[in-house]
């Protein structure tokens, strides 16, 4: 195993490495980004079950997201084959669910307990509310509630009814999934403990993004003095709005006293201009005093491409002509320029170029233009499953035709009949639905269905014949994402969606006020609070350092928001890139004279 191990942490630098070889007590790795802080946490479990002979059984590992889950288990797969699979990789709700699966009777729940979708739970609530408009708002309000601890005596007295009628079906919520395990560890002690002793060696990444409850039910699980490895970025945190506080990471030393710290100052992924201008951007608002972060990859010279655009087609233009350009060969940048890119752009696929936006409606206009230059595309998606149109009816559908997994039919029984292929029952399903359509509307219902049972299909598939298992995955899913990392298309992604991922290309679009930092068109600039500021500061942070070789950040002097044409002007962040790091590409755009101005010259 020692002789592993030596290879094992090869992989890393000395900063690295010192902080996969401290395995016992608790650990912050505070680090910027780009400098490897998953991958070390990822060699750090490798290490633990090789070299240092932890059962895997005994280590947990924690991310925010399914692919990140995903992605942590396919590298120490790649690690150490043999013991990845014992290793516990989860997200907190996979995490919640494991345990509320094992405890279920204390939470008056079956084993074979379903999680309410979007349909269902409003279903209940409104069995509750008697009637659906105020279950909305009372769902709505709850979900804010138990998010932010916003509002008061009326969301916690429905919360109550809403609570027990949930149970009284055999069915738990989204939220549930880590609210539950919390309630039950903190009214056991011994049950706390027994948690404790199965997973003795946590680590979590992107802890600067935790929200109270997960630190609950973190503390519940490592004591003050456990094995627990908390990583991340301050400077990164950008889920306020969720509920998340830094605080929690600010404040590690004290939950864990005697806690040791290794900061990793080593950028591995992105130009030098790249990480300088980055680092302009957050020096304003940063969380680390002083931080320090040296780019030591081998990413070219490039320096960061700053564009304005008229509009928000004349920028989709520019981003899908730059594309075309830099797929043809030299860069457009280079070329604009007028000297070559020292390390070229040659060799660029589809896949190496990312579209970050603020707001997923700006994706439209990209999209048109992607579109109309023949480039592939795909767009990362944060619609909830349930809220597409059609996959409602049909979810709802299959409850009812298999009252077992997930929902319970009036008469108990099971007309559907078990043990088929779920991508069958789902055709059942939809069938039935359309039957039940007037004439008149079906042909629409049609197409909205098919395209339902379409999204479904691969998760389907993938679940052969086990719909306990297609119901529980579209539940902690919770969002469709057909995003695939390895098909050879540009991606498109929100900025939130783009954390711990890197690209070659990356395109900021929409780098403007009122966009970066957001707000509602109609408000002013003083109307935001100054952490909103900073968080939004945070973000343009994460979004710059996804690019490995090439930044553009580009911005429209006018854009259509809800419906209207809006001046808008460049972010006033960009004001903090120094002269160095950027270039402008393509001309200002020329402030359109008054027609009266034109006339008088004619004349
Ligand atoms: P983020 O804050 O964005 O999540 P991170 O700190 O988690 O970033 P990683 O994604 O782990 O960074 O690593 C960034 C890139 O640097 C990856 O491509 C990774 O393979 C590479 N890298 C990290 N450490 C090293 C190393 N010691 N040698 C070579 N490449 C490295
Ligand atoms: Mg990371």
């Amino acid at each position: 195993a020692e002789a592993g191990t030596g290879t094992l942490l090869d992989g890393l630098d000395p900063d690295q490495r010192a902080a996969a070889e401290i395995t016992d007590g608790p650990l912050l790795i505070i680090a910027g980004p780009g400098t490897g802080k998953t991958r070390t946490l990822t060699h750090r479990i490798a290490h633990l079950v090789t070299g240092r002979g932890v059962p895997p059984e005994q280590c947990l590992a924690i991310t925010f997201t399914r692919r990140a889950a995903e992605e942590m288990r396919e590298r120490l797969t790649a690690l150490v084959p043999d013991q990845a699979p014992r290793v516990t990789v989860a997200t907190f709700h996979s995490l919640g669910l494991q345990i509320l699966r094992e405890q279920h009777e204390r939470a008056g729940l079956s084993p074979s307990f379903g999680i309410a979708d979007h349909a269902r739970q409003l279903a209940v609530a409104t069995e509750v509310t008697g009637d659906e408009k105020e279950a909305r708002r009372l769902l709505a309000a709850l979900s804010r509630h138990r998010r932010t601890g916003e509002g008061g005596p009326e969301q916690a007295e429905f919360a109550e009814r809403y609570g027990k009628a949930l149970r009284g079906q055999d069915l738990v919520d989204f939220d549930d999934l880590i609210e539950l395990p919390v309630a039950m560890l903190e009214a056991d002690p011994e049950l706390a403990a027994a948690y404790r002793d199965r997973f003795r060696w946590i680590s979590v990444d992107e802890y600067q993004d935790v929200d109270e409850r997960q630190y609950r039910l973190l503390r519940l699980l490592a004591p003050p003095d456990g094995n627990i490895a908390a990583i991340g970025d301050p400077d990164q945190a950008i889920y306020r709005f969720r509920g998340a506080d830094v605080g929690f990471f600010l404040r590690f030393q004290e939950d864990f006293p005697g806690a040791r710290t290794v900061q990793l100052t080593r950028n591995y992924r992105s130009a030098a201009t790249i990480v300088t201008g980055a680092l302009q951007v957050i020096a304003p608002a940063s969380l680390v005093p002083g931080r320090v972060l040296r780019p030591v990859g081998a990413h070219g010279d490039a320096r960061i491409g700053l564009h304005e655009a008229a509009d928000e087609q004349a920028e989709a233009e520019f981003v899908a002509r730059t594309i075309e350009q830099m797929i043809g060969g030299a860069s457009f940048h280079a070329l604009d320029s007028g000297r070559v890119d020292s390390d070229g752009a040659q060799g660029l696929g589809f896949s190496d170029f990312a579209v970050l936006y603020r707001t997923d409606r700006q994706a439209r206009a990209v999209m048109d233009a992607l579109t109309r230059a023949g480039l592939p595309f795909q767009k990362r998606s944060h619609d909830r499953l349930a809220d597409r149109p059609g996959v409602e009816p049909l979810l709802a559908e299959l409850a009812y035709a298999d009252p077992a997994a997930g929902g319970a039919s009036p008469d108990g029984a099971s007309p559907d009949g078990a043990a088929r292929p779920v991508l069958d029952r789902l055709r059942r399903a939809a069938q039935a639905v359309l039957d039940r359509t007037p004439e008149q509307e079906r042909d629409q219902a049609a197409a909205e269905i098919h395209s339902a049972v379409e999204l479904l299909r691969p998760l389907a598939e993938r679940c052969g014949e086990d719909l306990d298992r297609f119901r529980t995955e579209l539940a902690l899913g919770v969002e469709v994402d057909t995003w695939d990392p390895r098909a050879d298309r540009i991606s498109l992604l929100t900025l939130h969606a783009a954390k711990g991922l890197e690209f070659p290309v990356v395109f900021v679009v929409g780098c403007e006020d009122g966009l970066l930092p957001l707000r509602q068109p109609g408000t002013a600039p003083e109307d935001l609070d100054e952490e909103q500021v900073r968080e939004e500061r945070r973000l343009l942070f994460v979004g710059m350092t996804r690019a490995q070789r090439h930044l553009y950040l580009s911005y429209a002097m006018q854009r259509t928001r809800h419906g209207a044409v809006r001046k808008t002007g460049r972010s006033p962040f960009l004001a903090d890139l120094g002269r160095a790091v950027y270039e402008r590409i393509g001309e200002p755009v020329r402030r359109r004279r008054k027609p009266r101005d034109v006339q008088l010259r004619l004349l």
